[in-house]
């Protein structure tokens, strides 16, 4: 199915009220383009570099979201641009964000990421660690980032019943910090192939890729 008629099927499955971020990393501006003309104005990257060039190549009221693992001395790159920064998973990188975001007087919005897969491969925060950061003192004091919300990814597994477990663990952890946290909005959790079941449990962003663009081709 071609890109455009693929962004209108999911647009239109998942309605207004969840967010639709195409994963559009390793795939060429002009595969971009063709999403951007059929109305998607969310993309999201996992490489810094990578989505600095496409945001000076590409339209500027797209929104860029970095949704791979951050590495604190490249956040200078898209300070001036990054709309929402996903994985989060230290004081450290919030730390970093917020002195870039001064620098280029933004406020920027992050999720925290948190670990909820076993798979050691996967990067993020346990909840307690989480809680602890947002209660810090040191926290308090960041006036240029603003967390919207948690961001988590499950198993890469067929096994419906743990990837559920997985969602349904970090939408609690969700409710939970909401309650101290009441201008939390986002939870970003589900993929190509879970976002149907991130959705039943509770899922309001979705980082669809492969079955928008394709599958991607690392040579
Ligand atoms: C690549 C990626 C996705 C999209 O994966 P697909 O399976 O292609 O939909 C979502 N989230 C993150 C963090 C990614 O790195």
């Amino acid at each position: 199915m071609e890109i455009s008629e693929n962004i209108k099927k999911y647009k239109e499955e998942l309605g207004e009220n969840v967010t639709l971020v195409a994963i559009s990393k390793t795939k060429p501006n002009s595969d971009l383009l063709e999403a951007y003309e059929a109305g998607q104005r969310v993309f999201g990257e996992n490489k810094i570099q990578e989505m600095t060039e496409k945001w000076e190549a590409l339209p500027k009221d797209i929104q860029w979201h970095m949704v791979g693992h951050v590495q604190r001395n490249k956040v200078k790159y898209m300070a001036p641009f990054v709309s929402l920064i996903h994985a989060v998973d230290s004081l450290k990188l919030l730390k970093e964000i917020d002195k870039e975001a001064k620098k280029n007087e933004r406020v920027i919005s992050c999720l925290l990421q948190i670990k909820i897969a076993e798979e050691e491969s996967k990067f993020g925060l346990d909840a307690e660690e989480a809680k602890e950061i947002l209660a810090s003192e040191e926290f308090s004091a960041l006036k240029n980032i603003k967390v919207k919300g948690l961001m988590g990814m499950a198993t890469f597994s067929d096994d419906e019943a743990k990837v559920k477990g997985e969602f349904d663990y970090l939408k609690s952890v969700y409710e939970d910090f909401k309650k101290d946290h009441p201008n939390f909005e986002v939870l970003s959790m589900g993929m190509s192939g879970d976002y149907k079941l991130a959705l039943t449990c509770g899922s309001n962003m979705v980082r669809i890729g492969s079955a928008i663009f394709g599958e991607r081709n690392y040579n």
